[in-house]
C-alpha cells in the first residue's frame, strides 16, 4: 500500500498563488515592500517591538547569536530534545552548546538550566516544542536573578547593555501560541519563528526575528542595525539603491546574506491574515479529535497542549505509548505506514546524532529526553486533513498499537 495520508503537506491555495504571481509580475522580487509589510504585520500580530524577516529560522537564530557577540569560549544552553538547527547555529558561532534535559512536556527543564549556568554562559535557547510554550516566567526570572546576573561576564557592547544572559527563544513551532495571555514572539528578549514548508505558517523557506529587548535597548534601532548585518553590512538595500542618484553605498562590516524575498513574504501575508481564524482553528480541531479518540485507550499518553497558562499553536501532535521500548515504537510506526498513513518522530535527541555523539554528548545524561523519544509517534496534522482522514489515522494507530503490543 502506498502512503495516501501524508504527514504535513503545505496548504497552497489559489489565494497564495495569486499573491505570488502578483509579486512575480511587479518587477520587484527580492526584499522590498511586501517583506516590510509582512514584518509590520508580524509585529502587530504577536505584540513584540520589531520584526526582521530572514531567509530561514536558522539564519535568524544564527544572526542573533552573532549580533550578541557569541563566540569561541562561550556557552549556550539548549535542550537535548530539539531539531538539530537549535544546536548547529551555536556550533557555527564558535560557542559550545550545553545541553539540558527536558520535562515530561518535551520542553527544557528550568532546574536543569539553573545547574548548567556558568560564567561562560551567554545565551539560553528554549524551544517551544510542538508549539507548546516553555516556562518563560521562570526562565526570565532566572536570568534576572541577582546571583545569576553576577556570574555574567559581558564582552561586547550588546552584552554590556543587557547585563545578563540573553534569552533567545527558538519559536520555530510556536507562532500563534499563548502564554498567560501573551503571544509567542512577546514572551522573552528575542524569539525566532520559522516559515519552513512543514511549519504551521510557511513561506517555503523563511523566518522572522521578533525583537522584544528591554530598556535601554532601542528595538527600532536594533532592527535597522540588523537589516545591515543581514545584508552584507551594506548601508543601503537593493531597493533603496534603485532610487535616482542613490547608487552609492558603504560596507560597515563583513555581514551575512540572510534577507527574505518578497516572493516569500507574499505567501506569508496571505497566511498571516487568516492564520488565527482558519489555520489554528483547524489544527485545534484535529488535536481535539485525536485527544478525544485516544483518551479511550489506557496505552495512550496524550500530549499537553492547553493548560491554565498555555495554549499551543498545535504544530505537532506528540502521542506517546505507555510502557514500550524504542524497538516496539519503531515496529508500531512501520505498521502505521503499512496502513497508508505517514507518521514521524519529533525529534531524535541531539546526543543520539553522530555529530554530537562524536563530541562526547551521551544520551544517558538526558533520561527524560530518551524516554520521551523512545515512546513518541507524531501524527499527521495539516489544514486539508479532513474528518474522514482523521478517523483513518486513528484507526491505523489503534490497529497498529494493538497488533504490536499483544
Ligand atoms: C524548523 C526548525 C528550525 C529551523 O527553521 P528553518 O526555517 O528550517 O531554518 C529551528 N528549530 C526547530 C525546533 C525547528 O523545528
Amino acid at each position: 500500500m502506498s502512503i495516501d495520508i501524508p504527514f504535513s503537506p503545505p496548504r497552497m491555495d489559489q489565494k497564495i498563488i495569486d499573491e505570488v504571481i502578483d509579486t512575480l509580475k511587479s518587477g520587484w522580487i527580492t526584499t522590498g515592500p511586501k517583506t516590510k509589510l509582512f514584518e509590520k504585520r508580524l509585529t502587530a500580530y504577536a505584540g513584540h517591538k520589531a520584526t526582521l524577516c530572514t531567509s530561514s529560522g536558522s539564519a535568524g537564530l544564527e544572526l542573533m547569536l552573532k549580533w550578541f557577540g557569541v563566540g569561541e569560549g562561550d556557552e549556550v544552553i539548549v535542550p537535548a530534545y530539539t531539531y538539530s538547527a537549535t544546536a548547529n547555529v551555536v556550533v557555527h558561532s564558535g560557542a559550545k552548546p550545553v545541553m539540558v534535559d527536558v520535562n515530561d512536556d518535551f520542553n527544557i527543564a528550568v532546574d536543569g538550566i539553573k545547574k548548567a549556568i556558568t560564567t561562560r554562559t551567554k545565551v539560553i535557547i528554549p524551544v517551544d516544542l510542538a508549539g507548546f510554550p516553555c516556562d518563560y516566567d521562570a526562565i526570565n526570572a532566572l536570568v534576572n536573578d541577582a546571583s545569576v546576573a553576577a556570574l555574567f561576564k559581558p564582552a561586547t557592547a550588546e552584552q554590556q547593555e543587557l547585563g545578563r544572559i540573553l534569552v533567545l527563544a527558538d519559536a520555530a513551532h510556536s507562532i500563534g501560541a499563548h502564554y498567560k495571555g501573551r503571544r509567542s514572539g512577546n514572551l522573552t528578549d528575542i524569539s525566532v519563528f520559522s516559515f519552513h514548508a512543514v511549519k504551521n505558517m510557511t513561506t517555503a523557506e523563511g523566518g522572522a526575528v521578533c525583537l522584544n529587548l528591554p530598556d535601554p535597548f532601542d528595538n527600532e534601532q536594533t532592527y535597522r542595525d540588523l537589516c545591515i548585518k543581514a545584508l552584507h553590512g551594506q548601508t543601503k538595500d537593493a531597493l533603496t539603491k534603485t532610487q535616482i542618484g542613490n547608487w552609492q553605498y558603504d560596507v560597515l562590516e563583513a555581514g551575512y546574506k540572510y534577507n527574505m524575498t518578497d516572493i516569500q513574504a507574499s505567501m506569508g501575508l496571505v497566511e498571516l491574515e487568516r492564520y488565527d481564524r482558519d489555520m489554528l482553528q483547524r489544527r485545534k480541531e484535529i488535536f481535539d479529535h485525536y485527544t478525544k479518540a485516544f483518551s479511550a485507550y489506557p496505552w495512550a499518553q496524550l500530549p499537553a497542549y492547553e493548560t491554565a497558562d498555555k495554549t499551543s499553536s498545535y504544530h505537532v501532535y506528540l502521542l506517546r505509548i505507555h510502557h514500550i521500548d524504542e524497538e516496539t515504537r519503531n515496529r508500531i510506526m512501520q505498521s502505521i505506514f503499512s496502513r497508508g498513513v505517514a507518521v514521524n518522530v519529533h525529534f531524535i535527541p541531539l546526543p543520539m546524532l553522530s555529530y554530537y555523539k562524536n563530541k562526547a554528548y551521551r544520551i544517558e545524561d538526558y533520561p527524560i529526553a530518551y524516554d520521551n523519544f523512545s515512546r513518541e509517534i507524531s501524527l499527521p496534522v495539516y489544514y486539508d486533513l479532513d474528518e474522514e482522514k482523521v478517523k483513518r489515522v486513528i484507526k491505523a494507530v489503534v490497529g497498529s498499537v494493538e497488533e504490536n503490543m499483544s
